[in-house]
C-alpha cells in the first residue's frame, strides 16, 4: 500500500458490529466479562480501548512501524521513553529541540540520576563523541525547533548500532508524509500528533511508533503501568485527521515554499531558516531524507530587534499568534518568549534562537492572503 492510501486505510478494519466505516467513539473504561478472564480481547481502558487501537495501528502503518501508541501529548510519549532507563544511564540530544523536551529532560529526569548531554548533530562524528558505556539513548529532532536544522538520521543510526544504542526521532515537523526514520533506521519514532497528525489543533496527544517487538512490550508496560492514555474521543479525532495528512501536508508545503521564497527576497528580512533553500547548509540531507521541506518556516527582520519581532506578530490578521504548528490554519509564534522560553536565554541564543526570531507554521490557507497577511505586518 502507497502512503497516500495508508493514510485511510492503513490498518483499519470496518466495525464488526455494524459495519460502521469509521470506528465507533467507545467511550468505556471497562468491558463486561462472562467468566473471570473471559473477555472479548478488552479489560480495561488504560491498558486497551477498540478506538484508540484503530488510531494506533494507523499511527504503525503510515510510520512502516510494526506496533503504535497512543499517548496523552506529545510529552507523556516522551516521557515513556525516558522511562525505558535507569538511573546512571546517559542520553544524547539535539540542542536544539522543543522546549518542553529540554524541560522534561533538565527538571524532571535528571532529578532520577539520567544524564543528557545537548550537542550539535549536523556532524555525526560529533554524538560519536559523547558516546560511552553507560550510553543508552540518543534523542534526535529534525528539522529541528524551531532552527531548521537537519540531521542525518541515516548516519547517526549508523553510530547508534555501532554501540548498541537506542535511537528516537522527534519527527513532529516532518511527518511521516516527508520522512520515515524507522526506515532509516532508528528504533523508535515519536510525535506530537497535536500537530501534523491531528492536524486541526483540537487534540493534544502524543504517539510513538517501533518495529522491534520486544521493545515495543517494554513500552506497552510502560504506557500501561504509568497511564498516560489519550481517551476514546480524541484518538477518534486524530484517526480522522490522519486520514487527510497527506493532502494538508501537500499543501503546507506548496504554500511553506511560496511564503520562504517570498521572504528571503524582501528588503525588510534577514535570515530566513528553511531547509528548501539550496544555501541552506544541511539542504543536501534535506533533499535525501525528506520527501518535500514542510510548511515550517522561522526567520529574523533586519532591525533585530525584540520590539520589532513582537510588533510584527501582533499586527497579523490571518496568522495568529499562537503557541503550537501544523493545523490547518496558519500560526505564527515568537520562541524566545512562548516555545522556548523554558531554555535559559544564554542557552537559547547560543543555538540562534534570538529575541528576534519568528516562527511560522504555515497553514492551507490561501497563499496569496498569507503573503499580503505577513507583507502588512512587515511593512
Ligand atoms: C509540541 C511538540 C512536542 C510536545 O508535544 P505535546 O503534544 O505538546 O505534549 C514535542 N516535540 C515537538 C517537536 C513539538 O512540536
Amino acid at each position: 500500500m502507497k502512503f497516500n492510501t495508508k493514510t485511510i486505510h492503513g490498518g483499519q478494519k470496518h466495525d464488526a458490529a455494524y459495519g460502521a466505516v469509521m470506528p465507533p467513539i467507545y467511550q468505556t473504561s471497562t468491558y463486561a466479562q462472562t467468566t473471570p478472564g473471559g473477555h472479548k480481547g478488552y479489560e480495561y481502558s488504560r491498558t486497551h480501548n477498540p478506538t484508540r487501537d484503530a488510531l494506533e495501528k494507523s499511527f504503525a502503518s503510515i510510520e512502516n512501524g510494526a506496533f503504535g501508541l497512543a499517548f496523552g501529548s506529545g510529552l507523556a510519549a516522551i516521557d515513556a521513553v525516558i522511562k525505558l532507563l535507569k538511573p546512571g544511564d546517559e542520553v544524547i540530544s539535539t540542542n536544539d529541540l522543543y522546549g518542553g523536551t529540554y524541560r522534561l529532560f533538565t527538571k524532571i529526569f535528571e532529578d532520577f540520576g539520567i544524564k543528557f548531554h545537548f550537542i550539535g548533530m549536523q556532524n555525526a562524528s560529533n554524538v560519536a563523541h559523547f558516546i560511552n558505556e553507560k550510553t543508552k539513548l540518543i534523542w534526535v529532532e529534525t528539522p529541528t525547533n524551531p532552527m531548521m536544522n537537519i540531521i542525518d538520521i541515516k548516519q547517526i543510526a549508523t553510530v547508534a548500532k555501532k554501540h548498541a544504542v537506542l535511537l528516537a526521532v522527534d519527527n513532529t515537523f516532518a511527518t511521516p508524509y516527508l520522512q520515515r526514520p524507522l526506515d532509516l533506521g532508528a528504533d523508535i519514532v515519536m510525535h506530537s500528533a497535536t500537530k501534523y497528525m491531528g492536524g486541526h489543533s483540537d487534540v493534544v496527544m502524543g504517539a510513538l511508533i517501533v518495529k522491534d517487538q520486544e521493545l515495543a512490550n517494554r513500552l506497552y508496560f510502560i504506557q500501561n503501568a504509568s497511564g498516560a492514555i489519550c481517551g476514546p474521543q480524541d484518538s477518534f479525532l486524530v484517526l480522522r485527521g490522519i486520514k487527510t495528512l497527506h493532502v494538508r501536508m501537500q499543501r503546507h508545503c506548496e504554500n511553506g515554499r511560496i511564503i520562504a521564497m517570498y521572504l528571503k527576497e524582501h528588503k525588510k528580512v534577514d535570515n530566513v531558516y528553511w531547509p528548501g533553500f539550496e544555501d541552506h547548509p544541511n539542504h543536501e540531507i534535506a533533499k535525501q531524507q525528506m520527501d518535500d521541506f514542510g510548511g515550517m518556516i522561522s526567520f529574523t527582520t533586519k532591525d533585530d530587534s525584540l520590539q520589532g519581532a513582537m510588533s510584527f506578530v501582533e499586527k497579523l490578521k490571518i496568522f495568529t499568534l499562537a503557541e503550537s504548528l501544523g493545523g490547518v490554519e496558519s500560526l505564527a509564534g515568537h520562541p524566545a518568549s512562548m516555545t522556548h522560553a523554558s531554555i535559559p536565554k544564554k542557552e537559547r541564543e547560543k543555538i540562534g534562537v534570538k529575541d528576534s526570531l519568528i516562527r511560522l507554521s504555515v497553514g492551507i490557507e490561501d497563499v496569496n492572503d498569507l503573503i499580503a497577511d505577513i507583507e502588512q505586518a512587515l511593512t
